[in-house]
């Protein structure tokens, strides 16, 4: 059992005893010889998870993204993408140091979208001057927003964009679960108007480690490629695979707890004075609030009392100095919610 109760994220669940089991117990091969029988089997049913062809292994949502944009784009290409996505703000500038591919941002939306028109306008027309437009990146769930998720509808409006102008699609799914869950449809549902999409194994699903690029099969034998280009080519990975398959047979379906225990955190934070929540924006598995200028505690004070008194991590979201994201997972049950609130009304009082 893990001892602490982490809301700093969801990438910080640790896999669960049935994952260690498995991942003890797990077949193994050569991956880089396509020999391993468990990555075989977590390759194909994420694909079939999210009704496309083929899937592949990656370390990490990063390695994911970016093996997906070098695929789509050459040197000089450029993405449309949201000013707060991901790919943009946190993966280190990756597409651009090392695929010399132009990042053009759009503003995000609180409801985690892009304005259909300031994408349209985005796409860049056939001129000398210009680089060529080649790929529109969606984010699904929006995790800067407060983890929004995005519809169907919307992402096929964002597709016909595309087709229009012979654009790819792709889809950081980081969290494409939890999309599904909140909006009550399938993840192949949101998914399929996108020629590709990487979701994670690791956060909410809880496996150790580990993405899943899914697209048509002559995609993903490309991505393959490139994946090798960047170091990611891995062998007797079966043994990580295995927690893989773990998460994504056994650890889907339990998401709405996720839900409903952030729920139940925002809706108790919200009646405790010095802490504004807006209820209205905890759609999925994040729980946005501010500490108030009245709190009898700075930010700092409640921060590293919550850690020292409660053994409870929460942190202010990145760049904000009163605004915390609280993230439930896998470790964060109904008891340690409600242990939370205690602990932060005693703080507050
Ligand atoms: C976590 C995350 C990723 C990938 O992050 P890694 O830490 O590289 O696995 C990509 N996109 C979004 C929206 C994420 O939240």
């Amino acid at each position: 059992m893990v001892d602490t109760i982490d809301f700093r994220s969801d990438t910080v669940s640790h896999p669960t005893p049935k994952m260690r089991e498995a991942m003890y117990n797990a077949a193994v091969g050569d991956d880089v010889y396509d020999e391993d029988p468990t990555v075989h089997a977590l390759e194909a049913e994420s694909a079939a998870l999210c009704g496309k062809e083929a899937g592949l292994f990656v370390s990490s949502g990063t390695q994911g993204n970016l093996v997906s944009v070098l695929v789509h784009c050459g040197r000089g290409d450029e993405v449309i993408l949201g000013d707060k996505a991901h790919t943009f703000v946190y993966e280190a500038g990756g597409i651009a140091a090392l695929g010399g591919v132009i990042p053009h941002t759009v503003p995000v939306h609180p409801d985690g979208t892009l304005a259909l028109d300031d994408i349209r306008r985005a796409v860049r027309g056939n001129n000398i001057h210009f680089p060529r437009t080649k790929l529109i990146a969606l984010e699904n769930t929006q995790g800067t927003v407060g983890g929004m998720p995005v519809s169907a509808e919307y992402t096929r409006a964002v597709a016909e964009i595309a087709r229009e102008h012979k654009l790819k699609l792709h889809i950081d799914g980081a969290r494409i679960f939890n999309a599904a869950a909140a909006l009550g449809v399938s993840a192949k549902d949101l998914v399929a108007d996108a020629d590709s999409m990487t979701f994670c194994l690791s956060k909410g699903l809880c496996a150790p480690v580990g993405s899943i690029i899914v697209g048509d099969r002559a995609f993903i034998d490309e991505a393959r490629r490139v994946r090798k280009i960047l170091g990611g080519g891995m062998r007797q990975v079966g043994v990580i695979a295995a927690a893989g398959l773990v998460a994504i047979r056994e650890m889907i379906g339990r998401i709405p707890e996720d839900h409903a225990n952030a729920r139940t955190l925002a809706q108790g934070l919200s009646t405790i004075p010095h802490i504004h929540v807006d209820l209205s924006r905890v759609k999925t598995n994040f729980v946005m609030f501010d500490l108030l200028d009245s709190a009898p505690v700075t930010p700092d004070e409640f921060v590293a009392r919550l850690q020292r008194e409660h053994n409870i991590l929460m942190r202010p979201y990145p760049g904000f100095k009163r605004t915390f994201r609280a993230v439930t997972h896998y470790w964060i049950t109904p008891e340690r919610i409600e242990q939370t609130l205690g602990a932060v009304q005693e703080l507050l009082a």
